[in-house]
């Protein structure tokens, strides 16, 4: 007998989950940072703009 098994392991690695960011506030700037890892003064660490909390859907970590 064979066993295909990659069909449950694709399923596994793509658990998504709702996060809270902040996002740069500059829209011609891609800068974000999940909240848990976010600076102190809450600057973009790509252009140093405030930034804003959003929600994002986002892979398990
Ligand atoms: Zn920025």
């Amino acid at each position: 007998m064979f066993f295909n098994r990659k069909g449950q392991e694709d399923k596994l690695e793509n658990i998504m989950e709702d996060v809270e960011v902040y996002s740069c506030s500059d829209s011609a700037c891609n800068g974000w940072m999940r909240k848990d890892f976010a600076s102190d003064d809450l600057k973009c660490p790509l252009c140093g703009h405030e930034m804003t909390m959003e929600i994002r859907e986002l892979p398990k970590i």
